[in-house]
């Protein structure tokens, strides 16, 4: 029997027989870590700790394994992914003659960490959840294995048509090679057409739950079967998943679409379209004041608005490769005057419009152009979701051309307003994550090594350049370029990913653009996309769900309420109302002749920052009784004392009245 060596990353290599598995190699290797692992990670690929070294590798050098451990992503993606055929099992188990779509683990999705897509005889219901889960922790605890098997593909589709999936069988066909890897749980009826990895045993699952039902139809296509897509979530610890449910209950009373109804700021009308929004005055308000941030900022960084159309003629989304890559996406062609036309789902083949109305010089650029772009998606019905997913939407958009030098300062300049915005708008612990090109050979990248490795390098470098710590994640990039995505957290601990930055070797190239070098000769300019929100409607969204519904006092549709105790006080009330206004501020005044418990309790509840008590008292010595909406009374002062205090608020753009100081705006 020969030898090969393994070893950890960085460590000694140990002799182990080539016979030996993964996990068997791990124990030598250290016991500890072999104990925790779920799957591994050998030259790269992530395999089963079932795996034969001697099946995955024919070189002689020591094999390098990487044990996928809890508590890291690789690790809850395996959880998850195991998960979700454990859920399948006991679908089969229960529910006869079930079929299976596909099942993966989700880990960027807030509400849920996999999901399964299933035909049963009966469709299913709410109520048959728990019963669900029930049979799922009965298989988990029985400690079943996951047994992983390579077959031929004729093999694979006698057993899958046998078991009449002809789903799978349909996936067997389109994807598998000449050999299928496919993964049983012992002792129950669950059989998968799956690459893996998954965890050694169902004993590694502890900490699930089952979360909800929808519709989903196959592959995602209405013209193809409807299915029922169970969603569920899963963790390495229970007291991870109680204190995600507790999260999620609390997400739920902040859920943007609840809040914009009760607080009356936008609607979706199912007789006008589904993900089309309508921004109600209220949430008009908070639009105008996120604009007039918007604009101020880009004034102020050298950018210059531009307008453009909603339409253009087809040809251009021909130019644009539009509809060779992203047709699916967009609204059909409309007719006129024997020409096509077509909506707009990005604005950037627009500002290159202007790029091109006339001869660019190495003396003109930068050129930035920003837009509040509004853009058009088709996005399938099942997807839509409030304002996170719609099919209507208003970019904050802007398109950078610049020389190659001057790369390095527009990157900068691109994070340096993203975490200003991130700072006006209170969001912490941001995240930078660098999306390069991965070393798959199937995937196709636009632009040559030099291109990509030098706008790395540039991305790379304005990031070292501000000391920003990021993430390097290999194979993420957009086929036209490397880009920077920024998450952030929100004030109950979500990451939401809002800005990205990215660079694009492809238009430039596909609209022949063109800048006269101090060399007299033409060259072509550097495109960068960029947007801070992403989007008005999903950041007011967000915003929405990070505030509670309760907005600083600069962003709130309402900010002062003013709140007469007696009828006799209405005409002083009315005064008041007035010089607020006067003074731009957004005011109610209530003289509806209610108990003033009755107007508190209302102004209380579409979370009006300030409240001014009016009574005789007031009325004679001309003052105000300030109430705020989250200390409650903070005295009496004279109307100029309020407006100035008020006015620090919006001038700062405070995000409450302790950092009023605080200059955020600079
Ligand atoms: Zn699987
Ligand atoms: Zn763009």
């Amino acid at each position: 029997m020969s030898e090969i060596n393994v070893q950890l990353k960085d460590g000694t290599p140990v002799p182990v027989p080539d016979s030996a598995t993964v996990a068997e190699a791990l124990k030598r290797l250290d016991r500890d870590l072999a104990k925790q692992a779920l799957a591994a990670k050998v030259k790269g690929r992530e395999v089963d700790l079932t795996a034969q070294l001697d099946t995955l590798s024919s070189d002689n050098g020591a094999i390098e394994i990487e044990p996928i451990i809890p508590q890291t992503r690789d690790g809850l993606e395996v959880l998850r992914h195991s998960t979700a055929h454990l859920l399948a099992a006991a679908v089969l188990d229960l529910f006869p003659g079930a079929k299976l779509g596909i099942g993966p683990a989700l880990l960027d999705d807030p509400r849920y960490g996999f999901f399964y897509d299933v035909i049963t005889p009966q469709p299913l219901t709410e109520a048959d959840l728990p019963v669900i889960e029930k049979r799922m922790k009965q298989i988990a605890s029985k400690n079943l294995v996951y047994r992983r098997d390579e077959i031929s593909k004729p093999e694979a589709l006698r057993i899958f048509s046998e078991r009449q999936e002809p789903l799978k069988c349909e996936l067997i066909d389109e994807k598998a090679g000449d050999v299928v890897s496919v993964y049983y749980i012992d002792d129950s009826p669950f059989i998968d057409f799956c690459l893996g990895p998954h965890v050694p045993n169902t004993n590694k699952l502890r900490a699930f739950k089952l979360l909800s039902l929808a519709g989903a139809y196959w592959k995602g296509d209405a013209s193809q079967p409807q299915m029922q897509r169970i969603y569920g979530t899963a963790f390495f610890t229970q007291e991870e998943l109680d204190a995600w449910l507790k999260q999620r209950e609390e997400a739920e009373k902040r859920d943007h679409r609840r809040l914009g109804r009760e607080l009356d700021l936008f609607s979706i009308q199912e007789e006008y379209g589904q993900g089309l929004i309508f921004w109600h005055p209220k949430g008009g308000a908070i639009r105008k004041e996120m604009e007039d941030y918007l604009r101020e900022q880009l004034v102020r960084r050298g950018y210059g608005l531009v307008y453009t159309p909603h339409i253009a003629k087809r040809e251009l989304w021909y130019t644009s490769g539009h509809e060779e890559n992203y047709a699916d996406s967009m609204f059909s062609p409309m007719e006129f005057e024997g020409q096509e036309f077509r909506i707009k789902p990005m604005n950037c083949p627009f500002h290159i419009g202007i790029y091109k109305s006339t001869q660019r010089s190495y003396r003109d650029l930068p050129l930035r152009y920003a837009e509040l772009g509004a853009v058009y998606r088709a996005e399938l019905s099942g997807t839509l979701h409030g304002l996170a997913r719609v099919r209507g939407f208003t970019q904050d958009d802007a398109h950078i051309f610049c020389t190659s030098e001057s790369v390095h300062a527009e990157i900068l300049g691109c994070i340096d307003f993203a975490f200003n915005m991130f700072e006006v708008f209170g969001f912490k612990d941001i995240k930078v994550e660098l999306s390069v090109r991965g070393d798959d050979p199937e995937a196709h990248y636009l632009g040559t090594d030099e291109q990509w490795e030098w706008a790395e390098s540039a991305l790379v470098n304005a990031l070292n350049a501000k000391g920003i710590p990021y993430q390097r994640i290999e194979g993420e990039a957009v086929f036209y370029g490397p880009k920077i995505d920024i998450r952030v957290e929100d004030a109950i601990g979500r990451t939401w990913q809002l800005t990205t930055v990215q660079f694009d070797f492809n238009l430039p190239e596909r609209f022949q653009l063109e800048y006269i070098g101090e060399d007299n000769k033409p060259h072509r300019p550097v495109m960068i996309h960029r947007a801070l929100f992403g989007s008005m409607e999903r950041f007011f969204g967000v915003l929405i769900e990070h505030y509670a519904g309760a907005f600083p006092m600069w962003l709130a549709p309402v900010q002062v309420a003013v709140l007469p105790i007696t009828d006799r006080v209405n005409e002083y009330a009315e005064q008041v109302a007035s010089e607020l206004r006067d003074a731009r501020f957004r005011v109610e005044a209530n003289l509806r002749s209610e108990k003033i418990g009755a107007k508190i309790r209302d102004a209380q509840l579409q979370k009006v920052p300030f409240m001014l008590v009016l009574g005789d008292r007031e009325a004679e010595q001309k003052t105000v009784a300030v109430r705020e909406r989250s200390r409650g009374d903070i005295g009496t002062m004279s109307l100029e004392e309020f407006k100035k205090m008020a006015h620090g608020l919006v001038e700062t753009r405070a995000l409450n009245i302790n950092n009023q100081a605080q200059e955020v705006q600079q």
